[in-house]
């Protein structure tokens, strides 16, 4: 992990958040080439479920929503972690990620029917010990701490009113389920995407880009017929492997994590999370939930406006029910960077990223810096595969030393200009991979290039 976070701060991957002011604890910020990762992934993600669907629409949904769409979504009420603080060290704790699911569950059911003056003992009979300080029997009584950030509308003297900074994209579709359904005609199945910022208040942000208070989502709501959900369901754990296959992370490494009843939450009859073994362990990396009818039928409810979908052949009203996919975009990054990092070859670094992933798909080399023709000819390369390709260019130092530059970057290909090039109209293109080297002719350039990126 460290090695990964320190490439990544190195060659312009991700940096500290606002760092010349000693950065604010857990924010992250994409540098020239996080972008270009993370802009080829979600173009993937929208090409692979979006354009190449006809079951499927976009969407792009404000960040900041009407504060009765969480009240009837329940996120007001629903969304929060079980906090603990220590009376000693002040560090605070979520009870499930700091002990286990099993340990809150448990503290859980109990604290339900204890009365408010002996909460406080009960915590610490069950958690005992301070993970950070280790005093003993220092807890306070939990909180369920609201993971929403609010903020407020219109001028703070006076009439302000306090709003929401969505904490997942999905409502954003809820609520423009029958202005989609209105101008696209789609029929049952079908499915609205997003992708888009989601904000957190995270109890305890960290490992790196895993957790932080701002971050990415790219959603589905796949909109079917109540009696088809396990099927849809089953339809949507192949896609999610078909995803995470295309995007090159190895799938040993992916787990089906099935969430127990009790576990799940307020909105879902069914989750299966799809776990990596992320250096820290075995975490989530995207979710699969059936959610039913429950965000339409309360935003029904609560908006007074019929969010129906009438069947064209039946004429029957209903709630259509949904699946949703949920994933994470810097958890994408961020399993993707360490699944791709290799240093098992002696005195060099291999970004292994899958082309169509890699943020230059090619770099171009003069041999030389110093020969004007070589430069040129080089150029004149460089400037045509731009215009379809993202490329790179470099003429400083020797061959070996570039090749090692964007080897650690992930560039499949590095194409180097010769004397030879000038006279044959071709050029070495050496691989990053296989480090083998070819000749190929200049105008087949692009054919050969995009022939790889598939
Ligand atoms: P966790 O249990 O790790 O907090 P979650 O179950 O709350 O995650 P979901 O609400 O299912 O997460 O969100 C869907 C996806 O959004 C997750 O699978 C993950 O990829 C991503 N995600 C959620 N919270 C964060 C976060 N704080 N930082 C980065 N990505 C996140």
């Amino acid at each position: 992990m460290e090695k990964v976070v320190s490439l990544c701060k190195r060659r312009g991957f991700v940096f500290p958040g606002s760092e010349i002011y000693g950065g604010l604890a857990n924010s992250w910020d994409y540098g020239p080439l996080g972008v270009e990762l993370k802009n080829n992934i979600k173009n993937l993600w929208w090409k692979r479920f979006v354009q190449s669907r006809d079951d499927m629409v976009g969407l792009d949904a404000s960040l900041l929503m009407n504060p009765k769409v969480w009240e009837a979504s329940g996120h007001l009420k629903e969304f929060s972690d079980p906090l603990v603080e220590c009376k000693q060290c002040h560090t605070r704790f979520r009870v499930n990620e700091a002990w286990s699911d099993e340990v809150w569950w448990e503290l859980a059911k109990k604290l339900e029917k204890a009365k408010v003056s002996d909460k406080e003992k009960l915590v610490q009979e069950t958690l005992k010990e301070c993970p950070n300080c280790g005093a003993k029997n220092k807890f306070a009584a939990p909180q369920r701490f609201n993971l929403m950030f609010k903020t407020l509308i219109g001028s703070a003297e006076g009439k302000a009113s306090e709003a929401y900074f969505r904490p997942e994209t999905a409502q954003g579709i809820f609520v423009n389920f029958k202005n989609v359904l209105d101008t696209s005609r789609k029929k049952i199945p079908f499915g609205i995407a997003q992708i888009g910022k989601a904000f957190r208040n995270e109890i305890t942000p960290g490992n790196f880009i895993f957790r932080t208070r701002e971050f990415e989502q790219m959603e589905i709501e796949y909109f079917i017929y109540e009696k088809d959900w396990k099927r849809s369901f089953d339809m949507w754990l192949l896609e999610m492997k078909d995803w995470i296959k295309e995007i090159g992370i190895d799938l040993k490494k992916i787990h089906e994590y099935e969430h127990p009843e009790r576990d799940l939450s307020h909105y879902s009859k069914r989750t299966v999370d799809f776990e990596y073994d992320f250096p820290f362990g075995r975490k989530e990396l995207y979710g699969l939930a059936y959610r039913t009818d429950f965000d339409l039928k309360n935003h029904e409810k609560a908006s007074g406006q019929n969010l129906k979908y009438r069947d064209p052949e039946t004429n029957e009203e209903f709630w259509p029910h949904v699946i949703e996919p949920s994933l994470g975009v810097d958890r994408t990054v961020l399993a993707i960077l360490l699944d791709a990092y290799d240093d098992s070859v002696e005195g060099r670094v291999v970004l292994r990223l899958k082309p169509k992933l890699a943020p230059y798909k090619a770099a171009v080399f003069p041999l030389l810096a110093n020969k004007p023709e070589l430069t040129k000819a080089a150029r004149e390369i460089y400037d045509e595969l731009r215009k379809d390709f993202s490329v790179t260019w470099d003429d400083r130092g020797n061959i070996g030393k570039r090749y090692f530059s964007q080897d650690e970057i992930g560039t499949p290909f590095c194409i180097t200009v010769d004397f030879d090039s000038l006279e044959k109209k071709d050029v070495t293109v050496r691989d990053r991979d296989t480090a083998k080297q070819e000749r190929i002719e200049i105008k087949k350039l692009k054919e050969y290039l995009r022939g790889k990126l598939d």
